[in-house]
């Protein structure tokens, strides 16, 4: 993973004639952005922690799996929002770790955890970084030091159960692997985020992560019937049946919890039969509120494809949806592209049924080709934004959710935010993950950078956060709380909801030593 941008620094993208264009002739950008530093120029604070803490850590972990170097903390700085990579980008390691230590069971966890909370040093659990809400930058402040703690060399699948469709793994499995160890038994797990290339299994449930095929597979939070987390107060072990009336289900506690409850040292998965077959496909509808109407048809009667996107026309235009062919436009690009993607069994009755209900409200079929280049394309967008930053723009993604009703709302308080405080920029939306009774809007918008991009985008930020608690949406579907979101969960959830947190904050993590500054609202004097 590159350092200062995303993914494979091999498959770095340049940026095609038609993006650039763009730029230029849309939006005015002139100036190129400032170059990145190297790493080595990355500027990290001294390390803080002791020499007899340090060895205390590597007695846990053992020799090897306390790591200081330059490297490995600039490695572990931050998450990838665009401020994030900005600052990067910038040289400042300020908020590096002063270590990353590596465990290698859950024991060793719950052993680093007791010895932290006893020294006050933080500890920000580390899965694929690539948290978009400044979710892996702790407080130091009255902490003896901050370490990172990496979840990777716990990479384990640790059991298939076929017959209930249950898998077992350790919190660190990337995606990827995860996929590969569940292949060999004919399964799936159906979570394909657009970071699915580097993010962690941990991660996703620490941040109730949503994938592209949300439709077919669900959320993640729908896939853990199981899941041990280790806290400073001990082992919370959690799911012996898929329901239970017993009480309030404690799995959702952890769900969400973003690294400030403890550390999910294993999670029991619920998994299905690799599809035998898959199609995707494009549809065109005059509007976003024609669009989005079918789209709530097969939400509400059904049935629900697999995969599910509904670009608005700026995206549409722009062709976001087929990163490949960014600017092109094409014969798809007016009105409103629809994918629609059908995997598992029964495919030809789906797809059929589905079909229906999609030309009955107007839509137009385009064939396979948007669909496929849609999937050709799916992971690889998020390599353009560094393009784009080197370019001089900025470009960032927001999300939110909301009931269908108030859906419009939603839609135009976003925009107009955007527009507000960012003057001429463009902005463009999506509705990937659907309910009966709502759904989410996804932006993505691109603006010139102006002398202090990581400011400019801060303000742009403030202000769409605002207008999201005003208009009455959740200020996240997927992304999760961090550090860029707390101010607003504070006000979505009120004093009494975010008193219940810091309660189980407490009671889980007394010294607070967990991921500080993230997720729990702090208590108003
Ligand atoms: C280019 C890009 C595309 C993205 N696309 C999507 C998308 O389509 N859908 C989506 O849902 N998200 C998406 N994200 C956001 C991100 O990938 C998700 O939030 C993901 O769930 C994070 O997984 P991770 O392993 O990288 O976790 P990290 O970023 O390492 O951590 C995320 C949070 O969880 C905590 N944490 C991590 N592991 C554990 C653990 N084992 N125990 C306790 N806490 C833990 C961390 O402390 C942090 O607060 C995208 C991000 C990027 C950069």
């Amino acid at each position: 993973m590159s350092w200062s941008g995303w993914g494979d620094p091999a498959r770095a993208r340049e940026l095609p004639e038609p993006v650039r264009a763009l730029l230029r002739d849309l939006l005015g950008v002139r100036a190129p952005g400032t170059p990145a530093a190297s790493l080595e120029q990355v500027a990290l604070p001294a390390v803080a922690l002791a020499r007899p803490l340090l060895g205390a850590l590597a007695e846990v972990v053992g020799d090897g799996h306390v790591l200081t170097g330059h490297e490995a903390r600039v490695r572990h700085t931050r998450g990838k929002s665009t401020p994030d990579l900005l600052r990067m980008r910038a040289g400042d390691g300020s908020a590096a770790p002063d270590a990353v230590v590596l465990p290698g069971s859950h024991e060793e966890v719950a052993e680093l955890l007791r010895l932290c909370s006893r020294e006050r040093v933080a500890v920000v659990p580390f899965g694929g970084g690539t948290s978009v809400v400044g979710g892996l930058a702790a407080d130091r402040a009255g902490f003896a030091g901050v370490i990172a703690l990496d979840l990777g060399r716990l990479d384990r699948l640790l059991f298939v159960d076929e017959e209930s469709m249950v898998a077992g793994f350790e919190p660190g499995v990337r995606a990827p692997d995860a996929e590969r160890l569940l292949a060999g038994h004919g399964l799936t797990l159906g979570h394909f985020p657009q970071s699915f290339e580097y993010a962690t299994l941990g991660g996703f449930a620490a941040a109730r992560s949503s994938g592209q095929a949300s439709a077919g597979y669900g959320r993640f939070d729908d896939m853990v019937v199981g899941l041990t987390l280790a806290t400073p107060s001990g082992t919370l072990e959690l799911g012996r049946a898929p329901k239970s009336a017993a009480g309030p289900d404690l799995r959702q506690l952890v769900l969400g919890s973003e690294g400030a409850f403890g550390v999910i040292t294993s999670l029991r998965l619920r998994v299905r039969r690799a599809p035998a077959e898959r199609r995707y496909e494009g549809w065109r509808f005059a509007s976003f509120a024609a669009g989005s109407a079918a789209v709530r048809a097969l939400a509400q009667e059904g049935p629900l494809p697999t995969v599910l996107r509904l670009s608005d026309e700026t995206e549409t235009m722009i062709g976001l949806a087929k990163p490949d062919g960014i600017g092109t436009g094409g014969a798809d690009g007016s009105g409103c592209l629809l994918i629609a993607g059908y995997e598992g069994a029964r495919v030809a009755g789906r797809h059929a049924a589905a079909s229906a209900v999609l030309a009955r409200s107007g839509g137009e079929p385009l064939g396979p080709e948007p669909g496929q280049a849609w999937e050709h394309g799916r992971f690889s967008a998020p390599y353009l934004r560094d393009s784009l930053l080197a370019a001089g723009a900025t470009v960032e993604t927001l999300e939110t959710a909301g009931f269908w009703a108030n859906l419009p709302r939603l839609y135009d308080a976003v925009r107009l935010a955007l527009l507000g405080a960012l003057g001429s920029p463009l902005v463009m939306c999506h509705i990937s993950h659907v309910y009966e009774t709502g759904a989410s809007l996804y932006f993505t918008v691109v603006t010139p950078q102006d002398a202090d991009p990581v400011a400019q985008w801060q303000r742009a930020k403030a202000a769409v956060n605002a207008s999201i608690v005003e208009a009455g949406g959740t200020i996240t579907h997927h992304h999760g709380v961090g550090r860029d979101h707390l101010d607003a969960y504070a006000s979505e959830l009120g004093p009494v909801g975010a008193g219940i947190l810091r309660a189980v904050k407490a009671e889980l993590d007394p010294a607070g030593i967990l991921n500080p500054g993230v997720l729990v609202p702090p208590a108003v004097s």
